[in-house]
């Protein structure tokens, strides 16, 4: 007798190979048994899935969830949890000086897996172009202190996976600090032994002089965007110096956000073969009212692009999960594996879809969360987030 029994679904699960129907039958919180549907197993629940697709719990691999502190920040539970996103990596809201606040008011207490990139500046991204005083994180390097880190890093290790930086010019003094602070970024990254995870939409520097301080395993978020410092030239072709970078380890985030994902950049980098490895939607509270919405509306758009539906998923599941160094346990439904499962309805019908340069096209399908479990526990879902006009 199981606790519960998910039955009449079909299966994705990559990190398992698995693409088929299928029952999932969980107990104590935990993926007990994948059986053959029709097994005649008992459980304490049954869950019709017939029609819908069953997936291991949704990784958002970028977001800000800091509320009330970052003016970026939104809660996890309400716009990741309840939309199928059981794990997120908060990409560097808090750094270290607030970091303790972040795990004591986010981290822990939150019904989302939250874990987080550490962010170089102390202050994290408390402050920016738009806020009172618009002061950008790297405006003023003292607060990027590597020992700081160091000292943050071996407090929270169990949930801090990287290093974060975003080098943009007018974060960093017109553009003066940024070769500096990715410097101390990437000591820091060393010192701890973790990745480095780079923004660059908007940067004085090269992609070539950023594409130096990044070793095998270290990411490049928003990389479909087509500002300066992208991944492409005017013709939108993949730069040399991006190519070699990517032949060495170098990984892709996809970081929607608000001006971060371009359509046409998106399907000219597909064309040539350069996916991501992470599909991720930079939620924030300047985007959850749309273009982004939530992280399935980012999983749509690759849908539209041409990606299958098992290859949207490995981006939101194992991809992320091996990241954090959980793919034992997360982003998959072998037996053994924690029991976070959401089931996808794969609507057909005529869907706007929008980039954050407002282009709109139409899509065909989309992805609707109907249920999503936390540790085999069912947690409460809301409707997509209304557009805001
Ligand atoms: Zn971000």
């Amino acid at each position: 007798m199981y606790d519960l029994l998910i039955r009449n679904g079909h299966v994705i699960d990559p990190a398992a190979n698995l693409d088929a129907p299928r029952d999932v039958a969980v107990t104590g919180g935990r993926v007990a048994a994948i059986l053959e549907p029709g097994s005649g197993a008992k459980a304490i629940r049954t869950v019709d899935a017939r029609g819908r697709y069953v997936v291991p719990g949704l990784i958002d691999f970028h977001v800000h969830v800091f509320p009330g502190v970052s003016h970026f920040g939104i809660d996890p539970d309400s716009t990741c949890l309840a939309r199928g996103v059981t794990t997120v990596v908060d990409f560097g809201t808090a750094g270290g000086l607030i970091f303790d606040g972040f795990r004591q008011f986010v981290i822990d207490p939150s019904q989302t897996r939250v874990f987080a990139l550490l962010h170089i500046a102390g202050q994290g991204m408390i402050s920016s172009v738009g806020t009172l005083p618009a002061l950008g994180e790297l405006h003023d390097l003292r607060y990027c202190s590597v020992e700081n880190v160091e000292r943050v890093v071996a407090k929270h290790r169990d949930v801090i996976c990287g290093i974060k930086i975003r080098c943009t010019a007018n974060l960093a003094e017109e553009g003066r600090n940024e070769a500096e602070g990715l410097n101390l970024a990437r000591a820091a990254a060393d010192r701890v032994g973790l990745p480095l995870v780079v923004h660059t939409p908007g940067s004085s520097l090269t992609i070539e002089q950023i594409l130096a301080e990044l070793k095998p395993g270290d990411v490049l978020t928003h990389c479909y965007h087509g500002k300066r410092c992208g991944l492409v030239d005017a013709e939108r072709r993949l730069l040399p110096a991006v190519r070699a970078a990517l032949r060495d380890g170098v990984l892709l985030d996809v970081g929607h956000g608000v001006a971060s994902f371009d359509l046409r950049v998106a399907r000219a980098l597909l064309d040539q073969g350069v996916l991501p490895d992470f599909i991720s939607s930079d939620i924030h509270q300047y985007n959850v009212h749309g273009p982004v919405f939530d992280l399935v509306t980012t999983m749509d758009k690759f849908l539209h692009l041409g990606l299958s539906l098992r290859d949207v998923i490995l981006r939101v599941t194992q991809t992320p999960a091996r990241f954090l160094g959980r793919e034992h346990e997360l982003g998959t439904l072998k037996p053994g594996a924690i029991a976070d499962i959401v089931i996808l309805e794969l609507q057909h019908g005529q869907f706007p879809i929008t980039d954050s340069e407002h282009q709109t096209e139409l899509a065909n399908q989309r992805l609707e969360p109907t249920h999503v479990f936390r540790a085999g526990r069912q947690a409460g879902m809301l409707p997509r987030p209304e557009p805001m006009e």
